[in-house]
């Protein structure tokens, strides 16, 4: 009843315009006014379209907040079209509202978020049918007879439908449709996957997989906010567990959410989900087909999808009935957008669940310090999952001593790491060689003048990719073909590749083991996402001996012969100072030597490090992670570093060094004074130069309970305005710090 079209009143001389606000895809601190034509209907939540300078953009009407009234509604346009499709839900709006006012994001570009297949809005078209009506046909063929056998079972056909079912020609179900053999229905579009049942198959969990499941159930019965963190070793259930929760969820007519890090690679994910409730989810990520991408979007809005399985944008997806999230490898950096929105998909699905009060589960065998945290301090339901399901044992670990078991010139595996292979070659198993460094060579140089081939636009090196024949810059993308002499110095063929990519391992693979069938798997890979699921899928089937992979292949696949995973280089997350870079490394080496042994074969992982004595890689041998976990834990306490206190990044970036430097200082010096919040810096950031733009960086650090946002708020509006190539970008709760 918000917006009544109030009463014209006795004098229709006065006209009364009523006008709405409406949050468009801008950078605008809020809605702006139109106003609404007569006979049409807007209420909170209806999408339209609006005007907007010369152009028409797709907005949301939005609440009221008291701002009309000054405005001069001559001046205002009128909304120009309203889709016919649910408005958005009051929850979704706080939502929104909400993930603005934290990371200090204009409200239209979240809202965009939540809009992102813009076509979607009008229904589909309906789908013309033929029902037969009359059978006693004057003339019969066996062709008609054939149709007719169909068409009896009493639904109603497309006339395509039963051409090619029944194997006639089109004429001949146009005759009948002359001689009144059928009439015409209107069938709805139909639906992007058939619905899930979560009877399909009876609950088959075992012992602590039973009693995780119960716990879940439970909190999904009471319908109310909770979280819950499944911590498990991979290969201990965790997906089947979360199942049942998604079950019960499914009985009490709730739709689903479940994010995965990598959905468009995880093609395996959706057959087990298939083999659990006799349908797949719907997927969202960004490799889907705009036509797919609409479908998806407008019956997820009606309800007719009930379980999504998405990437992190399919948190903004609008929802009618939605009742439980599960973030499945909840410590997955993936999950953090950085890019217009910075936000966490894993945090802000929390927030989701408790504007919408229903439950949600987060999933990982090595949680972020942050979910370890607030289970530990009891905010958090903990589920535990010790040890691996049915006769499948964790991979024997072992460090490989890089400083004793120096490889060959030239070449960077131990031969311990080559016995290994050929130990397991000749078991007719799989290995896994893992680098997280796509292409040939991490830089290139020049042995004669030692020139470094560096990016023109970023501060980082050229990586040379051998098979393509490029060096390319993983920042911008930029790529030249690798020159055959040094542009500084002139001298041919003596440019040299120094340290290793995947590729240049495969090289070395080749060269020892010529006979086994050996892939490359990085996303360089030519022909995309399709390709990657069709040799992921070739893995799983024993169709490869040998894999050399970056991160893809450590996510959540499940390779049934693969009984050796390799670490090529373990030390190479550790050496950039980052305060997380421990964690994200035990994560990384958990995860992909996790791969191993998932189906009761005897597995062996073998680590290559020039740091056998760290916390982590002890950690990963030992698999004590609770011990590591509980130094990680003391040390952030100790710094008060999140999740114990508060950080927030500010990069301020330009076209020239100076300006960004100038500003970035003003900026810090407009910051006001507030007890316990300090400002560190201007800095270089950790990527100086990124697309020719230079990059300053400004570190917040406060205590738990700081109001970080409105210190930024009240800072940035006392600091220089941003003009020219100017651009100030807040981060809250940054990855790397
Ligand atoms: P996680 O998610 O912890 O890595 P999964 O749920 O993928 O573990 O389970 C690992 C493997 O064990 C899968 O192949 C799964 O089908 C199988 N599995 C787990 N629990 C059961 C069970 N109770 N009955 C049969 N198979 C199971
Ligand atoms: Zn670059």
């Amino acid at each position: 009843a918000l917006f009544e079209l109030p009463d014209p009143g006795p004098e229709p001389a006065r006209q009364t315009v009523r006008a709405v606000p409406v949050l468009v895809p801008m950078p605008a601190p809020g809605p702006y006014s139109y106003t609404v034509p007569e006979n049409v209907h807007v209420v909170p939540g209806s999408i339209v379209v609006v005007p907007l300078g010369p152009r028409k953009v797709i907005g949301v009407v939005w609440d009221e907040r008291g701002e009309g009234g000054s405005v001069d509604p001559k001046k205002l346009r009128p909304i120009e079209h309203v889709f016919d499709c649910p408005p958005l839900a009051d929850d979704m709006r706080v939502f929104l509202d909400w993930v603005a006012a934290y990371t200090l994001t204009p409200p239209g570009y979240v809202a965009r978020m939540a809009l992102r297949a813009p076509t979607a809005f009008d229904p589909e078209p309906m789908v013309e049918g033929l029902r037969l009506v009359k059978s006693e046909l004057e003339r019969m063929t066996p062709a008609r007879a054939r149709v007719i056998e169909l068409a009896s079972d009493g639904f109603a056909w497309t006339r395509l439908g039963l051409v090619h079912a029944a194997g006639v020609s089109a004429s001949v179900v146009d005759g009948m449709i002359a001689q009144g053999a059928f009439e015409t229905v209107f069938l709805p579009p139909p639906p992007v996957v058939a619905p899930p049942d979560p009877d399909y198959v009876a609950d088959r969990l075992e012992g602590v997989q039973k009693d995780a499941a119960r716990v879940l159930i439970k909190t999904v019965d009471k319908g109310k906010f909770s979280v819950s963190l499944i911590d498990g070793v991979t290969g201990s259930g965790k997906t089947e567990v979360y199942f049942e929760a998604v079950a019960e969820a499914l009985k009490r007519g709730k739709q689903v959410l479940i994010l995965l890090p990598e959905i468009a690679l995880t093609a395996s994910f959706l057959e087990r989900f298939q083999d659990r409730f006799g349908s797949k989810p719907a997927e969202w990520h960004s490799d889907l087909a705009p036509r797919t991408r609409e479908k998806v979007w407008r019956q997820v809005v009606t309800g007719e999808v009930r379980v999504v399985a998405g990437a992190r944008s399919a948190l903004f997806l609008p929802f009618a009935e939605l009742g439980l999230i599960v973030v499945d490898e909840e410590h997955d950096p993936a999950y953090k957008q950085e890019d217009r929105v910075f936000y966490n998909a894993r945090d802000m699905a929390v927030v989701r669940a408790r504007i919408g009060d229903f439950p949600t589960v987060l999933v990982s065998a090595t949680p972020s310090v942050e979910s370890q945290v607030n289970a530990m301090q009891g905010r958090y339901q903990a589920i535990h999952l010790p040890t691996r399901f049915g006769d499948a044992a964790m991979p024997d670990l072992r460090l490989v001593d890089m400083r004793r078991h120096a490889p060959a010139r030239g070449g960077f595996l131990s031969p311990l790491m080559l016995r290994g292979v050929d130990a397991t070659l000749k078991k007719g198993e799989q290995s896994l060689l893992f680098l997280n460094r796509r292409g040939y060579a991490p830089l290139t140089l020049c042995r004669v003048c030692g020139h470094r081939f560096q990016c023109p636009q970023c501060s980082s090196w050229l990586v040379e990719h051998r098979f393509r024949g490029v060096i390319q810059c993983h920042q911008c993308g930029y790529q030249e073909k690798t020159p055959e002499a040094c542009p500084e110095c002139g001298t041919l063929d003596h440019l040299v590749a120094c340290g290793p990519g995947v590729e240049r391992i495969a090289e070395e693979v080749v060269s020892h083991f010529p006979d086994a069938r050996t892939i490359v798997l990085s996303s360089d890979m030519a022909g995309g996402v399709k390709r990657l699921r069709l040799e992921l899928e070739a893995i799983a089937k024993g169709e490869a001996d040998i894999v050399i992979g970056t991160q893809l292949v450590a996510k959540g696949h499940n390779f049934p012969l693969m009984t050796l995973v390799g670490i090529v280089d373990a030390d190479l997350g550790l050496a950039n100072g980052d305060p997380r870079a421990a964690e994200r490394t035990f994560q990384l080496l958990h995860q992909v030597t996790g791969r191993a042994g998932r189906t009761g074969l005897k597995s062996h992982g073998l680590i290559q490090t020039y740091q056998p004595g760290h916390p982590v890689m002890q950690a990963i041998v030992s698999g004590d992670a609770e011990a590591f976990y509980d130094r990680e834990i003391s040390e952030r306490e100790k710094a008060n570093l999140p999740p114990f206190g508060r950080l927030a990044s500010i990069i301020i970036s330009a076209d020239d060094r100076h300006s960004a430097e100038v500003h970035a200082r003003a900026l810090r010096n407009a910051a006001p004074q507030a007890a316990g919040i300090t400002v560190l810096g201007p800095a270089e950031a950790p990527l100086a130069l990124v697309r020719g733009r230079y990059r300053f960086r400004l570190l917040v650090h406060g205590q738990r309970t700081s109001d970080m946002q409105g210190f930024l708020k009240a800072m940035l509006a006392a600091g220089p305005k941003e003009r020219g190539s100017l651009h100030v970008q807040v981060d809250i709760d940054p990855q790397s710090f």
